[in-house]
């Protein structure tokens, strides 16, 4: 099998017909991030903001997203990749269909073969139901780390799913604390960062004090 490298990978992604959410996407949505991440956070599909720009929760959930991400020391540009399921949009941000998931599969093995992450996320019921377990409930098992396939998984809430439900905002942060410290655990290459300015500032281990995001409805 011919090896690609990542940049050709998302350049034959961008062409890809492979299911008929071809036929209404405006930009495939391929991922985000740095390729070399450890940690590996995966959603269901691009939204509407997602098909615009062309990149993954980029909308309000993706704002949210990036508060909490900050908030444990992650950052989408600097130490984690953002992938979701199926790289096109579904019409009216239905779910996508088991034979578009499917249809799409190639792209996502081969983004983790590629990136080779030690822990990924799924977020939301629709990528831990697809990548964990078929039958997972995110509120019973958010949070939870599982070993599959040599890497350990972690289901937890879609960001937009806080949206809707502010009141799930402290578990979602308890995950996230979760996360920071099973990074600090086994990750080896991941510097934890926080954005001041327009400067990222590494900090070491554990230890930190954080506070539960805000503004987290919008
Ligand atoms: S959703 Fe995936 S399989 Fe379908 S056209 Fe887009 S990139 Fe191809």
């Amino acid at each position: 099998m011919e090896t690609k490298t990542f940049e050709q990978l998302r350049r034959e992604c961008l062409l890809c017909r492979s299911c008929q959410l071809c036929e209404t996407r405006r930009n495939v949505a391929f991922g985000v991030g740095n390729e070399r991440a450890e940690i590996l956070f995966i959603g269901e599909g691009p939204g509407e903001n997602e098909d615009i720009q062309g990149e993954p929760f980029v909308g309000r959930g993706g704002q949210l997203l990036d508060r909490m991400l900050h908030a444990v020391g992650l950052n989408r540009k600097a130490n984690i990749y953002i992938a979701n399921i199926v790289k096109c949009r579904p019409p009216g941000n239905r779910d996508p269909q088991p034979q578009e998931q499917e249809a799409c599969h190639p792209w996502l093995r081969e983004q983790i073969r590629l990136i080779d992450p030690k822990i990924i996320v799924c977020l939301g019921r629709i990528a831990a139901c697809y990548m964990i377990d078929p039958s997972f409930k995110v509120t019973k098992q958010h949070g939870e780390f599982t070993e599959k396939n040599g890497r350990l998984m972690m289901g937890t809430f879609h960001p937009a799913a806080i949206l809707r439900n502010p009141g799930q905002k402290a578990d979602w942060f308890t995950d996230f604390q979760a996360l920071r410290d099973k990074i600090v655990e086994i990750c080896t290459d991941t510097e934890l960062v926080y954005p001041v300015g327009d400067t990222l500032i590494p900090i070491a281990g554990r230890g930190e004090s954080f506070q539960t995001p805000t503004h987290g409805g919008g």
